[in-house]
C-alpha cells in the first residue's frame, strides 16, 4: 500500500440497538446501527414495528379521539370537465 493516502483501518464492533455486536473491519471507530440481520422482521419472521423517536406514539395521541368517517363522495367542481375520471355525467350546467 502507498503509504500516508490511506485512512487508518480499525478492528471494531457495529452495535445495533437490538444488543447485537458484529466485529467488523472499517475505517470509522464506532459503528451503531438501529437494524441488523438478528433483529430485522426478514431475518426474524416476525412482524415489528420500528418506532423511531416515538412516532407510533406521537400518531396515536394525536389521533385519540378520532373515529373514520364514511366518505363522502367527491364533489365535481363546476370548472373543468376533466374531473369526471372519463365517467360520462348528466349535463345539469345550462348553455350560455
Ligand atoms: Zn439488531
Amino acid at each position: 500500500m502507498k503509504p500516508e493516502i490511506h485512512p487508518k483501518y480499525y478492528k471494531t464492533k457495529a452495535i445495533c440497538a437490538c444488543g447485537a455486536a458484529y466485529d467488523i473491519g472499517s475505517t470509522k471507530e464506532k459503528i451503531h446501527v438501529d437494524i441488523c440481520s438478528n433483529c430485522h422482521p426478514l431475518f426474524t419472521g416476525k412482524q415489528k414495528l420500528l418506532d423511531i423517536e416515538g412516532r407510533v406514539q406521537k400518531f396515536k395521541k394525536k389521533y385519540a379521539g378520532v373515529t373514520p368517517k364514511a366518505k363522502k363522495p367527491v364533489k365535481k367542481s363546476a370548472k373543468g370537465g376533466s374531473a369526471s375520471g372519463g365517467k360520462k355525467l348528466p349535463a345539469k350546467k345550462a348553455p350560455k
